[in-house]
């Protein structure tokens, strides 16, 4: 460009080239009313129940047999797990409370200081002391033995329980927990008895249990599915990641949310397998930091091991 063409330049109005400068904003005239700011519009909620059937609904056409395929796949390489009764309800809970962030073997070591230290009974002989194991647990099982006495352990002064669970992990939060839920239970007025959840309707029977401090979706469902059977989807750290890596729940949904993507998905007889089968799976071949996706039977259809997958 030559000098004779260069053009003056212009005095700097904020606008870009080629566009009105838009006028500034006037200030009110003096006594004049500020307009009252506007309100962002309301975005109508959604109903929780109906985002994870329309996920189910939605899954179903994208990834036809998704579940099914995933189902009948772990069946094949673990077996297909039938509904037993593992521990009366209050053992359950308290079980389920100890295992909480802890390992299920550390959990067990804590339940059996609580037999022995808050005996409900008389030792029975040594041949009954086998431990027993059940279908997706991590420890090595417990022997088949009577509850401790939940009213010592309820009235256990705090720093004695802690010291007996300690082997656990986290006792300083899980005695009061414990002690919360024994108390509760009794306000109830069934004593140390979860039997009047069992006619209860699933959502009534976990909405009552969880509303007991420290008593979440997961520790209420665990005990509800292992100790009556009922139809609901405990989520586990190894059910939500196996969840997550082969595309059943949606990308960002939290595992507590997943517990009712999944009573959307599943039907009341797949919940038991559908529990135990994923968190064995979770535990033997998709661990947390190195998955054996070579080894394994979902391989086909999991977006971690193949984004594309169908
Ligand atoms: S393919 Fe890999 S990431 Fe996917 S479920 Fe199997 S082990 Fe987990």
């Amino acid at each position: 460009m030559t000098p004779a063409r260069m053009s003056k330049p212009r005095a700097d109005t904020g606008a870009k080239p080629g566009r009105v400068a838009k006028a500034a904003p006037q200030k009110p005239r003096r006594g004049a009313k500020a307009a009252p700011p506007q309100k962002p519009a309301r975005q109508p909620k959604l109903d929780p129940d109906e985002v994870a059937r329309a996920w189910a609904a939605r899954l179903e056409v994208e990834r036809p047999g998704l579940l099914s395929f995933v189902l009948d796949r772990l069946a094949e390489a673990n077996g297909r797990p039938v509904w037993q009764p593992r521990l009366d309800p209050v053992s359950e809970l308290i079980l389920t409370i100890l295992t909480a962030n802890s390992a299920d073997i550390n959990a067990e070591v804590a339940f059996g200081a609580l037999r022995d230290t808050y005996p409900s009974a008389p030792r029975p002989p040594r041949a009954s002391l086998e431990p027993q194991t059940w279908p997706g647990w991590g420890g090595v099982g417990l022997p088949d033995l009577p509850p401790p006495d939940w009213a010592a352990v309820e009235f256990a002064p705090i720093p004695e329980l802690t010291d007996v669970i300690r082997p656990g992990g986290l006792a300083n939060q899980k005695a009061p927990r414990i002690q919360a839920a024994l108390r509760a239970l009794v306000a109830n007025g069934g004593g140390y008895s979860l039997e009047f959840l069992a006619p209860k309707s699933p959502l009534e029977a976990r909405d009552w249990l969880s509303a007991i401090p420290g008593i979440g979706k997961k520790t209420a469902s665990v005990v509800l599915l292992f100790s009556f059977g009922t139809p609901l989807m405990p989520v586990d750290r190894h059910v939500f990641r196996v969840s997550q890596r082969v595309g059943l729940i949606p990308v960002g949904v939290d595992a507590d949310a997943a517990h009712d993507y999944y009573l959307a998905m599943l039907t009341p007889e797949q919940m038991y397998e559908a529990h135990v089968s994923l968190i064995t799976h979770g535990r033997r071949t998709c661990h947390a930091r190195n998955p054996d996706c070579e080894h394994c039977p979902l391989a086909p259809r999991c977006r971690y091991f193949d984004p594309k997958a169908e």
